[in-house]
Order: C-alpha cells, then structure tokens, then sequence
C-alpha cells in the first residue's frame, strides 16, 4: 500500500467531514477536487479530468478550477444540486513551517450560496413539527432576515410562502407524505432530530442574538417555532465563516390575507403556469421598482396583501400623493434609480464581506437620501413624510468613504492600493518607497542599457525570481561580469545582480507590508460603518417601501387604474374592470386571436344577494379571464394598489381560493380528479364569510351524475353555510338552476353571437344564464378536422331528436337536493341526547334551513 502525501492526508481529513459535499482543495490560485468529488465535478463542469501520481499504482482522478473564476463554477455546482465545501489555506504560505494548513471556512448550499436574483429572497427554511402544530424559521443570509413562527396550516402552503432554495428538516420528517410534495423541488437537507432540541436551540438564539430572553422578540412561547429557529442558527453558524442577522422577526399570518401555494400558482402571481417564469405574471405587471430592495418589498407585498384597513388606506394615500405630483414621481425615478442595494450591502460589510468597491456603492447611494428626504418631506402625505423622516442621513459615513477609498479600488481589499493617499500617513510613507522603488527599477533599466550597449535590455519581475535583468541571445556577449545568470529562456538569459536584490528587499517588503496595512485599515472602517448598521437596516427598509409605493404610482399612472374603496363590509363591485395581464398581453401582442383589446367588464359580489354567481358560456368567452380578474383586483386592492377598472370598491377579504383547471399530478402519486376534489376539501373546509372563491369547474373529472350532484352540493354549501362571496365556472347548465333554490345565487353568461356556423366571443358577462354550450363550435375553431366536427353535429341531432337529456335536469334536482342537508342533520343528531331546551332549538334551525330551501 502506497504512503500517503501529508497533503493528501490533509485532503482526506477534511473531506472525512464533509462527505456528501464537493470538496474544492485550495492549492495556490486553484482549487482542486480528486477523487469520486473530481469525477463529477469534471463531468458537470465539463472540464479536463486528470489524474495525481499518474505513474503510480492507484492515481488519483484529479482536476482543477482557478480560484478568481470559482463563482461560476460554484453556481452551476449548486444549481445541479450539489453542495460545495471550501477548504481554504488558513494560513500565509510565507509564514508556514511545512505543509499550509487548510480548512473548511463554508459550506456552500443552495440556501447559502450568493443570491443571483437581486429583487428575491433567498431563504433557508427550518421546520419543525410537533402534535399538528408546524414551528417555522426563515432566514435569507444575504439581507439578514430572520424570521419565526408557528403555524397549523399546511405545510406546502408555507413553503410556498417562502419560496426557499433550501429547507433544513429532522430526519424524521423524511418520510412525511405532505412534507416530501411540497419539497419535491427544492433542496432537502435532513439532520438529526437532536439538532431541533429545544433548550440548546433556546440557548443557541440568545447567544447570536445577544440577549438574556426572546421576550424582546415576543417569541419566547413558540417552543416549536425556536427549535427549528435554533437548529437553523447552528446549521448557518456551522457552515458560513460570517453570518449576521439584524433580529428575530415573528411573523403573524393572521395579519395578511392568506394565499394558499394554490391560488398563487393559478392565479399567476409570481409565476406563470407555462414555464414558471415571472413573464405574465402579476409581478411582471406590477413591477416598476428602481431598487433591488424595493423589489423584494413589492414581491412579498403581492403575497401578504394586507388586512389592516388603516394600512391599505395609507398605502393607497401616499401612492394616490406620488402620482398627483409629476414632478416627485419624476424626481423619485432619478433618485431612486442610482440607489443601490443598501441591505445587502450593508450585511457584506456587518460579515466582513464587502470589498472596496461595495463601500463605494454604499456612498454612491447614500449621497442621495439628502435629496430623498427633501422631496418627501415637501408632500402634503403624511405618510410619505413619515417615510422621509425616518430616513437617517449618513454624513459622516460619506465623508468618511470619501476620505479613505480611492475610486477605482479592486475587488479584493487584499489587493491593496485603494486607501486614499492624505488618509492615513502610514499608508503615504509606505507608499512612497515602494514608488520610489519602482522609479528605481525604470532608472535602473536605462542605465544598464546605456552602461551595456545592449539597447533591448530589459528589468522584469515575475513571482519565482523576483527581480531580473533579461538579455536577448544575440547580446549575450555584452553581459557584464557582475550579472550573476539565473535563468535560460528560448531566446534570452535572465541575471540579477547584487544591487537589484537589494532594492527589490526594499520594494516588495514595501510592497506587503503596504498591502497589510491596507488591509488592517479597511477593516476598521468597516468596523466603523458597523455602528451605522442599524440605521442603515432601518433608512434601508424605509427606501424599499416608498419605493414600492413609487412603483404602485407608476402602474397606476401608465395603465389608468383607479383608487379603489376598501372598506370593512362584504361588498365587491367593480365597474369596467380589466384583468391586469391579460389586458397588458392583449395590448402588446393582441394575443386573444379575436379581440384587438381588453374588454372590461362590472363584477357585483357581497354576501347576501350576490353571493354565489354562476357563470356559464362556451369555452375560450373568458369565463376564467372574467374570475381571475376579480381576484387580482381584490389582491391588488388590498396590497394598497389602484387597480385595473373605472371604479371598484373592495370589501376587505381574508382569502382567495381558487380551484382551477387540471394540473398534472401524476407524477406526485394523484389522479387529477383526486387534486380537484382535495382543492376544493380545502376550500370547504376554510374558507370564511369574508373570503373569495373562484371555481373554475368543479367534478369534471368524474361521470356527469357524479360530477353535477358535487358541483350542486359544493354551490350549495358555499352560498349556504358559509356564505362565501363565489364565482364559480361550469359547463354543467344544470347549475343555472340552483338560483331557484339557493338564496343569493346569481346566473352570468359570458356571451358569443352565432354567425352561421361560427360563433364570435364578445368577452363580454351579462346576466342571465348560457342558451347553449357551443363545444363543437369551438372545437372547430381549435381546427378538428371537418370530418369529425360533421360526425359531432350528427349525434349531436340524434341525441337531441331521441329525447336524451342532459342529465340531472332541473326539477329532478330541486327534488332530490333541497331535503339533503336537513336528512343530513336529522341523521347525524343523536335525539336521546338532547335536553329538552336543545331540542327546541334544534327544531327552530331545522325549519329555518327548510324555509331556506323552498
Ligand atoms: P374555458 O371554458 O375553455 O376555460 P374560458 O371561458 O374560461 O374558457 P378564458 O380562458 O377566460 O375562457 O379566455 C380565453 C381567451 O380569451 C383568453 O386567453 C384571452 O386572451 C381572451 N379574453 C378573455 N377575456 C377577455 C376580455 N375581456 N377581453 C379580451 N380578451 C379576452
């Protein structure tokens, strides 16, 4: 068996403890993988895949990436989903006795890794669960957000929430059926089940954070939530060289309206449903922010629209304030265009992270909140005033950036050369000797040229040798007897000589010790802006919001919305309202092959007389175009948004459910059918008074009967019982009858003209029910061939001449659905139990459930 390098050793002990990542080994400027970990590397980086100790008996699989382009090579690691360890020299080779010592300084996980969209989050998610009840912790490294909670809804609901790049889960949750769908995308990484202990993960939290209890955060009772809080820390604290986090933020669901991971999706809010990317999305539409801060604000505020009626009105005030002012808005445009990430910025330099050139951004940012705070303060909002009042100015940090970083500083502060001559007299003397050192070199090379004649002669430097004099081939002759030869190029000799050595002891020592001290200085300047860290969190955030409020302004202004009235009642009427995408796609490509524009249409909702609208017409007459638009209305109004319409009040809602089309499931183990109807347990199951539902088809994917009996029921059940403001979508005409016997069902057609054997789509809802389906007109259009549409046709006579009917007709219905829930009542009570009081009132609630149905 062959001996082992000592650096091999060094690999292997350090690769031991990573094992499941990719260990990049840092050897000079490059890092290098070997073994199993080159292999693949080699493979996914399609780069040359070599061997160590080639000749020997075992080589070594081996290949290499340079240290300055790791970054991309690092992405497209993590992108694949491998982890990567990076194991440093943590010592200067200069001053090393033997073999460099190494480390691993961070773990780099999808979770981790530096964010490459710079108006996203990039959370780390923690979960934890315990008797039904889910403890969460977010944290996005990157802005220092940290953030708990506990919670009973679904867990794929909260992961949606987050969006994270990486979960951290006990191993026990592996195996967890709900867990292993919602996480069927994203990075895993399962830990013991003892990480989540609660009092370390206790103890844990109050040493990063610095306090003697989480009463200051108003966490100390979510036991749940700090476990997962606590093993997230130590897993970040573990693997990252520096993380900073500003506070412990507890969320509070029950603050913003609730949009389940399904109604996000359908609703197309974030992502669209072709390839998931934002095009078309309501972000898309809405995103006019200048800054990356402001961006992440304006992403979470679309999906926490809010439920506080005095912050929407704020909201809607100071936006109403900037969009009255040309003068600001354009001002802002300016403004707020050169500010730059002051968060992310500002967590490089709390870490230790940041460079010269981030300081340099920071200042270039923050010399314009002067003029931020002068515009806002002149707004008659009072809002905005208060935005601008927070906003701290940073004098003396500008000043104290302008003093000390030159312009054009490199990326790395070990790199030297940035600190500002003036700023630091050490600094200045150092940098005169090495000045004048090289002004040695350039007198030096003119003088030996003219002393030897030799008029190619050259002074160079490179890493091994240092200092040399190089002399051509053909000039060799001419060298001078105190040139001592070093090295034999092709074409030319190197020497030095004593004198040179001398002066280059001199220049580079200079050099280092300059390059040091640079260094030693910039990091008490970014000690120094430390003290600054929570103002600038603070002026941070503050920025983020008027600029989001800017953007609402800006929308507003380009695609003529309108203010709507929010208030606390049940009430949704919207007057010529436009769906905000379709309308935007329309007008860019004219994408609807029929219509050139948007048509508007009013919308009638609250949760008496106009509680259940049904809505029938042919496919592609904008039935799912006509709900979604609601909703995104009532989104977009509650976020504080105006909105697309000529007018609209919005009663405040609690939830949107949808229940939309088919996805498919297969490959997470459900029939489409079995989605539709879990889709809709959850809506029967939640949904409140104040909540809005949009079905777009319910039981299409079982046979007619079934099908018809559970749209009626659910219909019923939301106008009902819960009496939920519901659109709902059907092809099933039957359902136009449930007006007769459900109180506040309205019936809506969207409408189409029949042009001898076409149709055209008016997009246009009008009250009333559909006359008729119109399927095989529209599947002409769709372009089957004539054969069949002429078959269709023809059973399609048959069938009606034959008397067959559509089945569930409508008196049947009203025979066989209005005693249902009462039998139900009757047969699920259990009469011996009841007090003769009870009974009484059991009977008043049976007879108002029956004069409900006649
Ligand atoms: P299906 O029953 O097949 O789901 P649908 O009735 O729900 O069809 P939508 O999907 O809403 O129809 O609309 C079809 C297309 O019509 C949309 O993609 C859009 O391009 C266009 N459209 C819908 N509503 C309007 C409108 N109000 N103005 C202009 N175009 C519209």
């Amino acid at each position: 068996m062959q001996e082992l390098t000592p650096l091999m050793q060094q690999y292997l002990s350090a690769k031991e403890k990573y094992p499941d990542a990719i260990l990049f080994f840092r050897l000079g400027d490059f890092y290098e993988m070997f073994g199993e970990d080159a292999k693949t590397a080699s493979a996914v980086l399609q780069i040359t895949l070599t061997s160590r100790n080639k000749e020997s008996e075992n080589p070594v699989p081996m290949c290499g990436i340079p240290y300055f382009a790791s970054e991309s090579y690092i992405a497209k690691l993590i992108r694949k989903g491998f982890k990567v360890a990076l194991c440093e020299q943590v010592e200067d080779p200069k001053h090393s006795k033997g073999i460099v010592r190494r480390e691993v300084v961070r773990l780099i996980t999808p979770g981790t890794h530096n964010p490459d969209q710079p108006k996203e989050n990039s959370f780390i998610l923690s979960l934890y669960n315990r008797q039904g009840t889910i403890g969460f912790a977010a944290a996005d490294i990157s802005t220092g957000e940290f953030i708990v909670y506990e919670t009973k809804n679904a867990i794929e609901d909260e992961i949606a929430r987050f969006e994270p790049k990486e979960i951290l889960c006990p191993v026990s949750l592996k195996s967890n059926i709900h867990f292993q769908q919602a996480s069927s995308s994203i990075f895993v990484s399962y830990i013991d089940d003892w990480n989540f202990e609660y009092t370390e993960a206790y103890r844990t939290l109050l040493r990063h954070f610095r306090v003697a209890s989480l009463g200051g955060f108003g966490c100390s009772d979510m036991d749940i939530a700090i476990s997962a809080a606590g093993a997230l820390l130590s897993y970040l604290e573990d693997t990252q060289k520096d993380i900073t986090f500003k506070k412990i933020f507890v969320f509070n669901p029950s603050s913003f309206m609730f949009l389940d991971s399904t109604s996000c999706r359908n609703l197309e809010i974030l992502h669209n449903l072709q390839d998931g990317s934002p095009y078309g999305t309501l972000l898309w539409v809405m995103d006019e922010t200048l800054t990356p801060m402001g961006g992440r604000f304006l992403r979470n505020a679309i999906t926490k629209p809010l439920l506080s009626l005095s912050q929407i009105l704020k909201r809607q005030d100071a936006v109403e304030a900037i969009l009255q002012d040309y003068e600001l808005m354009e001002e802002l445009k300016i403004i707020l265009g050169r500010i730059q990430d002051i968060e992310r910025l500002t967590i490089r330099i709390s870490n230790k992270t940041a460079g010269p050139r981030d300081l340099l951004a920071l200042r270039n940012s923050l010399i314009n909140i002067p003029s931020i705070k002068m515009l806002i303060a002149q707004s008659p909002d009072l809002y905005l005033n208060e935005i601008g009042d927070g906003i701290s100015e940073f004098d003396p940090l500008v000043s104290l950036i302008n003093s000390a970083i030159s312009e054009n500083p490199p990326l790395n502060p070990s790199d030297g050369g940035f600190i500002k001559s003036g700023y630091s007299k050490d600094v200045d003397e150092l940098r005169d000797v090495s000045l004048s050192g090289k002004e040695f070199i350039t007198r030096l090379e003119k003088q030996e040229r003219q002393r030897t004649s030799i008029p190619s002669l050259k002074v160079g430097y490179n890493r091994i040798f240092g200092y040399y004099i190089e002399v051509t081939k053909p000039n060799l002759a001419l060298v001078p007897s105190n040139y001592i030869r070093k090295q034999t190029l092709v074409n030319a000799e190197r020497f030095i000589t004593e004198e040179l050595k001398e002066y280059e002891t001199k220049v580079l020592g200079a050099e280092d010790r300059l390059k040091d001290l640079e260094l030693a200085i910039f990091q008490t300047i970014l000690e120094n802006i430390r003290q600054y860290e929570k103002s600038l969190f603070n002026s941070s955030m503050l920025i983020a919001t008027l600029d989001f409020l800017y953007s609402l302004a800006v929308i507003a202004k380009k695609y003529d919305y309108v203010k709507p009235i929010i208030s606390d009642d049940d009430l949704v009427e919207i007057t010529d309202g436009r769906h905000p995408v379709v309308e935007r796609l329309v007008s860019r490509h004219g994408i609807s092959s029929l219509n050139d524009r948007f048509i508007p249409n009013d919308t009638l909702m609250d949760c008496r007389d106009n509680r259940l609208i049904i809505i029938t017409g042919p496919n592609m007459a904008g039935k799912s175009t006509y709900m979604r638009q609601a909703a995104l209305i009532v989104i977009m109004g509650q976020t504080g948004s105006f909105v697309p319409a000529k007018s609209a009040r919005i009663g405040l809602t609690d939830r949107v459910f949808t229940r939309i089309g088919a996805i498919d499931y297969i490959t997470k183990g459900q029939s489409t059918f079995m989605v539709e109807m879990t889709e809709t347990a959850n809506i029967l199951n939640n949904a409140t008074q104040k909540s809005l539902v949009i079905l777009d088809e319910v039981g299409r994917g079982t046979s007619t009967f079934d099908g018809v009996s559970i749209a009626w029921a659910v219909a019923e059940h939301l106008a009902g019982k819960i009496k939920a403001r519901t659109l709902f979508a059907t092809h099933y005409h039957e359902l136009t009858e449930i007006i007769f016997s459900v109180e506040g069902a309205k019936n809506y057609n969207a409408a189409v003209r029949e042009w001898g054997d076409e149709i055209v789509f008016l997009r246009k809802i009008e009250k009333g029910p559909a006359d008729k389906s119109y399927g095989i007109h529209v599947a002409m259009l769709a372009g089957l061939p004539e054969e069949v549409i002429g078959r269709s046709k023809a059973i399609l006579r048959k069938l009606e001449g034959s008397g067959f009917r559509e089945p569930a007709a409508a008196p049947q219905l009203n025979l066989f659905f209005p005693g249902d829930p009462i039998n139900f009542e009757l047969l699920n009570l259990n009469a011996d139990s009841l007090t003769p009081k009870k009974a009484l009132k059991k009977l008043i609630e049976l007879k108002k459930m029956a004069q409900e149905m006649v």
